[in-house]
């Protein structure tokens, strides 16, 4: 199983989902078959007591699961059937914690945020990875993690640092992250700071960019990608600038034209990865 983990910088609402989905319709265009994992790292067990003026559209699972709009996304993008398992919060988390605490399985520990929790939200990814989505009933190839939020806010530090132990469970050749950032544009011209900012932040919590995404209004100009490739310790083309388009079903088609798959197929291994004739 490979893991593709999406996070964000710099500001919330940056583009991760779009991104995420996007990723999971190029890879799904190579004859993988993909999943995904929404996390959120609010306390409610699910989206479904949350105003929609706040939060946006609840979206129903088949299941009957009331979870964040991005599920529906990548429902549509990707012509999959989630559950409501495959939507993590903060409190669905701690729920399970907890109950298993009273049931004694931890009997004689301290049950603390690390290890147990941390070590709950990885058996929880590795479990809800393998389920199939669709019709053919087979367990998926790639598992598309979005982390909800910003990092560095305290909301999702536990599952920051999962994440980062999750890396080394699973094993660097099955684990890529894809951190979206900001490039905004003051007087005329794009600013790179934020990104560094952002990616100093994600490097000191032990994650490592694979592909830092710029969300920018127009073009990123070659500059700015050197710029960030050198201050962020990536090469140029870990570098891919994700443009405001008119419509976000143009964001694939704009970051398969930067080679963003050639870059994730030899991070990832994916050719080693046997793929049915009838997906080819
Ligand atoms: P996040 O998951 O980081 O909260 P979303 O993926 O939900 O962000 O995107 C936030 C908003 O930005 C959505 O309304 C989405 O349609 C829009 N958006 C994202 N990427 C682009 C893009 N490249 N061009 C135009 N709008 C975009």
């Amino acid at each position: 199983m490979k893991y593709v983990v999406v996070s964000g910088g710099v500001i919330s609402g940056i583009g991760k989902g779009v991104l995420a989905s996007s990723t999971g319709l190029l890879l799904k265009t190579l004859g993988l078959k993909v999943t995904s994992i929404k996390i959120d790292p609010y306390m409610n067990i699910d989206a479904g007591t949350m105003s929609p003026l706040e939060h946006g559209e609840v979206f129903t699972l088949d299941d009957g699961g009331e979870v964040d709009l991005d599920l529906g996304n990548y429902e549509r993008y990707l012509n999959i059937t989630l559950t409501r398992d495959h939507n993590i919060t903060t409190g669905k988390m701690y729920q399970h914690v907890i109950e298993r605490e009273r049931k004694g399985d931890y009997l004689g520990k301290t049950v603390q945020v690390v290890p147990h929790l941390t070590n709950a939200i990885q058996d929880w990814i590795e479990r809800v990875a393998v389920i199939p989505v669709d019709d053919t009933n087979e367990k998926p190839d790639v598992c598309i993690i979005e982390l909800g939020g910003t990092v560095g806010d305290i909301e999702s530090a536990p599952f920051v640092e999962a994440l980062r132990q999750f890396q080394f469970r699973v094993g660097v050749e099955n684990f890529a992250l894809i951190h979206v950032s900001l490039v905004p544009v003051i007087h005329g011209e794009q600013k790179t700071k934020p990104t560094q900012a952002a990616i100093k932040d994600l490097r000191s919590l032990g994650l490592t960019p694979d592909v830092i995404a710029c969300r920018c209004f127009e073009e990123l100009d070659p500059a700015a990608i050197e710029k960030i490739a050198m201050f962020c310790h990536v090469g140029p083309q870990q570098v891919i600038a994700v443009h405001d388009v008119p419509s976000t079903y143009h964001v694939p088609l704009l970051i398969a034209e930067q080679n963003f798959l050639g870059y994730l197929t030899k991070r990832l291994h994916l050719t080693d990865i046997e793929v049915a004739p009838a997906r080819q």
